[in-house]
């Protein structure tokens, strides 16, 4: 998969060097491009912000450094390049205001070839460059949360981190993905139990009995009973969505 990442801030980025993403760099499963928005302004300032139409507090980032950016980008895939020949980007705008971001939508973006993400800051990018944007890619404006960031560089860290980890080679054991908390499929959107390592006694503290019984059906049936028993701790109104489609994930024992 290719990405890039259009920011003013590329050093931000730092962490994209390390752990399991590092690794998946190394290997060429992963592409990642950093591109610093201020190379396409032609001031002597690098200006990149404009008061807003209309009034209010803050700063715009200006529309047409981010054209020019995403024309250079987004516009052209080279050939034999990560993304294939002939790809399409899909444009990722981060801002509170998009849609939410979630694992689902995390699998989904794991199967596009090339992602491309928009990095605003101040009180976000004029509107227009993702309309511009729209008439040549997809495009999708995503949140990560309802809370207000200073800029969209932590968030799409958080969505680039999401969606590497799924790509196919990255992770050690593909399995942990399967057992995670909101994963499709034998999670069924529940959140993940807790989990033990050895020792199996420390500070008077015992891993549960079964999951040492070598037992896998009861190891399995235990799972299931503390993922619907935190599930409905910490986030009832997903074991109520459940519920509504049909209980398809309560029932379930085995
Ligand atoms: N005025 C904007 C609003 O109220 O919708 C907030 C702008 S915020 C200070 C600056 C940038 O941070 C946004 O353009 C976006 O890139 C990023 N950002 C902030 N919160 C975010 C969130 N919850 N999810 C994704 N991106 C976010």
């Amino acid at each position: 998969m290719r990405i890039d990442i259009i920011t003013i801030f590329p050093d931000y980025f730092a962490p994209l060097e390390l752990s399991l993403i590092g690794k998946a760099r190394a290997a060429g499963i992963l592409d990642i491009r950093l591109h610093d928005l201020r190379s396409w302004t032609h001031d002597r300032h690098n200006t990149v912000d404009d008061t807003p139409y209309g009034g209010g507090p803050g700063m715009v980032m200006k529309p047409e450094p981010w054209g020019e950016a995403l024309d250079a980008v987004a516009g052209a895939p080279e050939p034999g390049g990560a993304a294939g020949p002939g790809a399409v980007p899909r444009l990722v705008v981060p801002t509170p205001s998009g849609t939410p971001f979630t694992q689902e939508r995390a699998k989904r973006l794991s199967e596009e070839p090339w992602l491309v993400f928009a990095c605003g800051r101040y009180e976000g990018i004029d509107s227009r460059v993702a309309a511009d944007a729209a008439r040549r890619m997809p495009v999708e404006e995503v949140s990560i949360g309802d809370y207000v960031l200073a800029g969209g560089e932590s968030a799409t860290l958080v969505i680039v981190e999401t969606v590497s980890r799924l790509l196919p080679g990255v992770l050690g054991n593909a399995e942990s993905a399967v057992q995670d908390s909101f994963a499709a499929g034998a999670m069924e959107n529940l959140l993940e139990g807790p989990v033990f390592t050895k020792p199996a006694r420390w500070r008077d503290l015992e891993v549960p009995p079964v999951l040492l019984s070598g037992d896998h059906g009861a190891v399995d049936r235990w799972r299931r009973h503390e993922a619907l028993r935190k599930t409905a701790r910490n986030r009832p109104e997903l074991l109520r969505a459940l519920a509504e489609g049909g209980m398809a994930g309560l029932d379930r024992t085995d």
